[in-house]
């Protein structure tokens, strides 16, 4: 086998092993096997860029940045869906389509309505050539550079397919994903995301496909557009798309009359939560292609198509009390204590409130009875109070001023929805909860401790930040409830253990708001020990890459503050990591110190982010834009002429990705 043969054969290999594990779900290899044989195409397509492949496996983590999403006209128009809510609506809807066809019989192809962003996808010659959003339905935003990084999305099809069409789908965001991003989130000290519908849809308009690549975004099909596709019934164009590698879920079913559609409707009403992903109703076609061109569109939507709504899963409940939480970083949550109620085959007791404004709002009221709704967010809302039912006495709820277990007098930054505990440093949920993210599996990962042990220890008086950790002794530890001498001696080694935990975990377990694990790991990359660090001002931090003045603000505060320098200087004297370990700097050189990198575009044999770190790595910085300070811009493909224009005209040197790889 030669070169070519080779790469071509491992991408048609990853390419396989993408399908069985984002469309199939059944991977037949391990995630390490993959990898390596991931790693291996990247190196011979570094090698040998003469044998580059826009679909090739290796271009899925994304890198390019878009600054403006082009404006594009779809080819064919994407059309909404007229809405039913009942058995009668859809009955109705059928004899419409009856008087049109006249006395001939009508299939029914039901698919599930998934909720996302709508897409429509490109194919020629079997390769992905764009992907643009809805829009209005007549023009819509490419954003093909995003939707390559889907990993379900297939760059290259397989099987016998049509030479060009357009596909449609929906970009959605599963359950599980959108729980572990916020669950990050919510480490990071950031605000989660409200629901997947709305994260997925702005996910596709993010700049940095990279970002993009990091989502666990999902596409799922659900037809085919274009001229002679050869395809004469709905269904078999779900069948077709299957065959040539798209996820197109297999809940769909031919029905033969109504009354089989609302079959299949009330069956998934009911079914729904064992879906993983969020979906809102039933859209119901009408299965021949050539029956479908005969009842044609209105203005808005097809005449062959209907989207049979689910019903918002509602209970109504009395809200006992509102109560008011404390987070990690201060801030406050307003919580409904409810009459336990059943909502969507779970028991709710909670539902979040979010913030006084939301509140207001509502004006909702302890004692109101309310309709509590379950969407995709995990933890159920208030939509509404039945004022019906709103007792005489009722007084409006005037939101709290003072934190609920300090005392101490709220705070609300401009612009910011959320009131704070400004009393960082001696309210007890604030200090637990530092020290409960100090432990967690991410942070220094602390064998033999959890969430309760730190509130018992706490309460106990035995520590009160998470630097008092490294001096409790077994003799301690051992009176406390629930704790036997094993117990406690696997606490206090597991504390000594976490000395070795390395440096960037380290910093990301300080508790710095908005310092998650990424941003944690390009300080600990940038600075390479925390003397560095805490000496850097708001403008060298925010040279970093991706360091905004946000983070840089909070970094500087949380050094500013006394207690927390010496929280530093104790964990550093029980000898926890506070710099990069020899290892990790052997990589790195001085070579370009004091040098400011730009990046642009796309490059042959290093990735966009390799690139970035081999700049870090030796000692340079990466900024996201042009400026004065810039001493050079690297090159690549398709590098943006705004970028372009603006390094002339401040005369910064614009070199390639040969120069850049001579220099270091
Ligand atoms: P609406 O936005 O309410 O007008 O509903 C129309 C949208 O439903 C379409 O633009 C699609 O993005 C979306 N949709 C979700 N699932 C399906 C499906 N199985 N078939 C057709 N459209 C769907
Ligand atoms: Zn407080």
């Amino acid at each position: 086998m030669n070169i070519e043969q080779k790469i071509t054969a491992l991408r048609n290999e990853l390419r396989e092993h993408n399908y069985k594990y984002y469309v199939l779900d059944q991977p037949s290899i391990s995630d390490y096997e993959f990898d390596m044989k991931l790693e291996q195409l990247q190196k011979l397509e570094e090698q040998h860029p003469e044998f580059y492949d826009p679909a090739s496996p290796t271009l899925r983590v994304g890198g390019m940045v878009t600054k403006n999403f082009e404006t594009v006209a779809h080819e064919h128009r994407m059309y909404s869906l007229d809405n039913s809510y009942s058995k009668e609506d859809l009955e109705d809807w059928e004899k419409r389509i009856q008087r049109i066809l006249g006395d001939v019989a009508v299939e029914f192809t039901c698919e599930l309505k998934y909720d996302g962003a709508s897409i429509s996808i490109t194919y020629e010659n079997g390769q992905l050539v764009r992907a643009v959003t809805r829009g209005d339905g007549v023009q819509g935003d490419d954003v093909t550079t995003n939707v390559k990084t889907i990993k379900s999305v297939p760059l290259q099809l397989k099987g016998d397919y049509p030479p060009k069409f357009d596909i449609r789908g929906e970009i959605i965001l599963p359950f599980e994903g959108f729980a572990k991003m916020n669950q990050e989130r919510i480490e990071a000290g950031e605000d989660p995301y409200m629901n997947p519908r709305n994260t997925a849809s702005g996910s596709l308009k993010l700049q940095d496909s990279a970002m993009v690549a990091q989502r666990p975004l999902d596409c799922l099909l659900y037809s085919i557009v274009g001229e002679n596709l050869g395809i004469t019934t709905q269904f078999e164009g779900l069948e077709k798309a299957r065959s040539w590698g798209f996820k197109v879920p297999t809940v769909a079913k031919l029905c033969k009359s109504t009354q089989e559609v609302m079959q299949f409707a009330d069956y998934w009403d009911a079914h729904r939560h064992t879906m993983p992903y969020e979906t809102d109703g039933v859209v119901v076609k009408v299965n021949s292609i050539q029956q479908q061109q005969e009842l044609g569109y209105t203005a808005k939507s097809p005449r062959w198509a209907m989207a049979y709504k689910f019903k918002a899963e509602q209970a109504t409940t009395v809200l006992n009390k509102i109560t008011y939480q404390v987070g990690r970083t201060g801030a406050i949550t307003p919580v409904a204590n409810l009459e336990p109620v059943l909502l969507a085959g779970t028991t709710v007791k909670r539902a979040s409130l979010h913030n006084a404004d939301q509140i207001a709002k509502l004006d909702v009221r302890g004692g109101d009875t309310v309709f509590v709704e379950k969407g995709g967010e995990i933890i159920p809302k208030i939509v509404g109070v039945d004022f019906t039912k709103r007792s005489e006495d009722s007084v409006p709820t005037e939101y709290i001023t003072t934190c609920p277990e300090c005392g101490t007098e709220l705070i609300r930054k401009e612009g910011e929805a959320q009131h704070f505990c400004p009393n960082d440093t001696g309210c007890p949920p604030q200090i637990t909860g530092r020290i409960q993210h100090f432990i967690s599996r991410k942070a220094m990962d602390i064998e033999g401790m959890g969430s309760e042990t730190v509130e018992l220890l706490f309460k106990e008086g035995l520590i009160s930040n998470y630097a008092d950790l490294y001096t409790l002794t077994k003799e301690q530890v051992m009176p406390l409830e629930r704790m036997a001498e094993k117990s406690a001696e696997n606490l206090v080694n597991g504390v000594a253990a976490s000395t070795a935990i390395p440096f960037e975990r380290v910093l990301f377990a300080l508790g710095i708001r908005y310092v998650g694990e990424t941003v944690a790991k390009k300080l600990a990359r940038a600075y390479k020990n925390i003397d560095a660090l805490m000496a850097a001002t708001q403008e060298e931090l925010m040279a970093v890459d991706e360091i905004g003045e946000r983070i840089a603000q909070s970094v500087i505060q949380f050094f500013n503050e006394p207690t927390n320098r010496d929280i530093v200087e104790r964990l550093r004297s029980h000898g926890l990591q506070f710099s990069l370990s020899e290892a990790q700097l052997e990589n790195q050189t001085d070579k370009l110190k004091g040098q400011t990198f730009v990046v642009s575009g796309v490059f042959e044999t290093v990735s966009r982010d390799e690139l970035k770190k081999m700049i870090e790595d030796n000692g340079g910085k990466v900024a996201s834009s042009i400026s004065s300070k810039t001493s050079y811009v690297v090159a690549g493909d398709n590098m943006g002429p705004s970028k372009k224009t603006k390094a002339e005209s401040l005369g910064v040197p614009i070199i390639s990705e040969q120069d850049f790889l001579q220099m270091v």
